[in-house]
């Protein structure tokens, strides 16, 4: 089977809780390759551009909000079936509804401050590693 990528952030919630070291050892024990990463703090208008597909949404002024209060650690990864997989190693959104053993199980303090993001799609797998990197910092 192909390998394909993936995009992941852990939120500020999990760097800030120094759970980032753990987090990034339970993604490589799952396979993953990591493909780029780094450490930022987005502003409220990146934050923002980020999560404009959840504009609508009665949370996005609290999640913009929050995705801007901290530092974050934004990575493509890849593996055969990436996308799928890592969002079953992260767990539901809603904390109290992830598997046990899943990093938002182990690590997410709430349904908005839940540790870690996972693309939800190839195609914006795509569009969000291009959000954060460049072709040149890809490995
Ligand atoms: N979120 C929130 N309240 C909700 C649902 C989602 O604050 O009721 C936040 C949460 O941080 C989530 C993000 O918005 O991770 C994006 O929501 P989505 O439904 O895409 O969940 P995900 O794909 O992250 O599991
Ligand atoms: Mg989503």
């Amino acid at each position: 089977m192909a390998k394909n990528r993936t995009f992941t952030m852990i939120k500020p919630d999990a760097t800030g809780a120094g759970n980032t070291g753990a987090i990034i050892k339970m993604i490589e024990e799952a396979g993953f390759r990591i493909v780029a990463m780094k450490k930022a703090h987005l502003s409220t208008d990146l934050a923002g551009k980020f999560y404009e597909i959840h504009k609508e949404r009665p949370f996005y002024g609290e999640l913009v909000a929050y995705m801007s209060s901290g530092a974050i650690v934004p990575m493509i990864l890849e593996k055969e079936n990436a996308v799928e997989d890592f969002r079953k190693l992260i767990g539901a959104t809603d904390p109290k509804k992830a598997a046990p053993g899943t990093i938002r199980a182990l690590f997410a303090k709430s349904i908005d401050a839940n540790a870690i993001h996972g693309s939800d799609s190839d195609e914006n797998a795509v569009i969000e590693g291009n959000f954060f990197f460049s072709q040149f910092e890809r490995f």
